[in-house]
């Protein structure tokens, strides 16, 4: 018997330490115990991912930690920007109660990082700069936001949706939620799979045919320096504060089916995502596997929280693939299943990853910082004129027409 054959075997051993519960704290124990000595992987072959154990200085032990365990990196990272964008909810709650007052209350500075949930001005502003060269001054953040997450996508696979949006967070709680009350996810069907994965791209075609095709510059400009979009994020806001029963009930849906089905925001509706996806097919790091020392375990596609079959392809190329390293860190052999450059084929280790989408993400946002372009130029008395007149026809968007307005307005 081959020493594959006889790993293939010993299969149905992963399939227990998956079920038995989360893999993140039991499989990585179980698995690197038990059977790992089971499947008989050559002993230099052997991954050590809880070397950092051993270390006694606790500073070393963390930093090693997030080395070694690329999960645990990617979590800190995941929930420290989570807490940054409840920071900017905050400071811009009490920015809006500012502005209701008129200007009674404590004036609390509009956070600019708000600007990142306006994706649809931001993409507007992303026409108008590469139109123009201007870098507009109503939303600028938004605009720097949004190419540092084309930018990672681009570089670094779709990883911002499992690195840093605080969506792909929720997601991923949800789902891990319902695994651990019901045991298991659900995966839909491919008749329904596939047809629903499109709606995604529906919906991005249309805002890009929408904008792209649409748009000419007059009408780029009209739309930004409009007072509907210059209180586009106060709008947005009240969108939640005073959320409508239609929208209640489509969120509530959204959550339910996520406690069931992995992902399924990300995977069938979010048009960020898909943008995402396209881009990262063009990415210069891809997950690669060496079919020479894989044992055919299976692990990888078994903790593939996008149902990618990781085990069976040579490079991972997929729209659906979020770069959140599960599968390779999950891989049990040495030197199998890594994060590798396309071209020059030099391993990039987990950690390095990591930092990169950081780095990207920091370095876009700073450059937008330090070049006076990431605070917008709207006085405080003109937002407390605009607050008064919010109800106004002026700042209503009518079937996707924003209204004619004048020098004054
Ligand atoms: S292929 Fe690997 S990195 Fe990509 S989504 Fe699946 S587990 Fe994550
Ligand atoms: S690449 Fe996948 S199937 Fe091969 S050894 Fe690693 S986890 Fe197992």
């Amino acid at each position: 018997m081959t020493f594959k054959e006889e790993n293939l075997k010993n299969n149905n051993q992963t399939d227990k330490i998956l079920k038995s519960n989360t893999y993140k704290e039991v499989a990585r124990e179980k698995f690197f115990k038990e059977s790992v000595q089971i499947k008989k992987i050559p002993p230099e072959l052997k991954k050590d991912s809880l070397g950092y154990r051993k270390e006694r200085n606790r500073i070393k032990k963390f930093i090693l930690r997030l080395k070694l365990d690329t999960q645990y990196f990617r979590t800190l990272v995941q929930f420290s920007f989570a807490l940054l964008v409840i920071w900017i909810g905050i400071e811009f709650y009490l920015f809006v109660k500012w502005g209701e007052t008129g200007g009674k209350s404590l004036f609390i500075e509009r956070p600019p990082g708000v600007e990142g949930f306006l994706p649809i001005s931001a993409l507007i502003s992303l026409k108008y700069w590469l139109k123009t060269g201007i870098i507009n001054d109503i939303h600028p953040s938004g605009l720097f936001i949004l190419i540092a997450i084309l930018m990672i996508g681009f570089l670094l696979k779709k990883s911002f949706c499992s690195w840093l949006c605080p969506i792909g967070l929720i997601s991923e709680s949800l789902w891990n939620f319902g695994k651990k009350m019901f045991g298991r996810n659900f995966i839909l069907p491919r008749f329904l799979d596939y047809p629903l994965r499109s709606l995604k791209y529906l919906l991005l075609a249309f805002f890009l045919y929408a904008i792209f095709w649409t748009m000419d510059t007059d009408a780029l400009r009209s739309f930004i320096y409009s007072p509907y979009n210059k209180m586009a994020d106060v709008k947005m806001f009240y969108f939640f504060a005073k959320i409508s029963s239609f929208a209640f009930w489509t969120i509530f849906v959204l959550i339910i089916l996520s406690v069931f089905v992995k992902n399924f925001w990300c995977r069938y509706l979010c048009p960020y995502g898909a943008f995402l996806g396209l881009l990262s097919l063009f990415s210069p790091l891809k997950i690669s596997r060496n079919s020479e020392t894989c044992i055919d375990c299976e692990l990888c596609t078994k903790v593939c929280p996008n149902s990618i079959k990781v085990h069976n392809k040579k490079v991972v190329v997929s729209d659906e693939c979020t770069g959140c390293l599960e599968c390779v860190q999950i891989c049990p052999v040495k030197n199998t299943l890594e994060v590798k450059t396309r071209f020059v084929n030099k391993v990039v280790p987990n950690w390095v990853f990591g930092i990169l989408i950081i780095g990207v993400f920091v370095g876009v946002t700073g450059l937008a910082m330090l070049t006076g372009h990431w605070r917008n130029n709207i006085s405080k008395e003109e937002y407390l004129k605009r607050f008064k007149e919010l109800d106004k026809p002026l700042y209503q968007h009518n079937g996707g027409k924003v209204p004619k307005y004048g020098p004054n307005d």
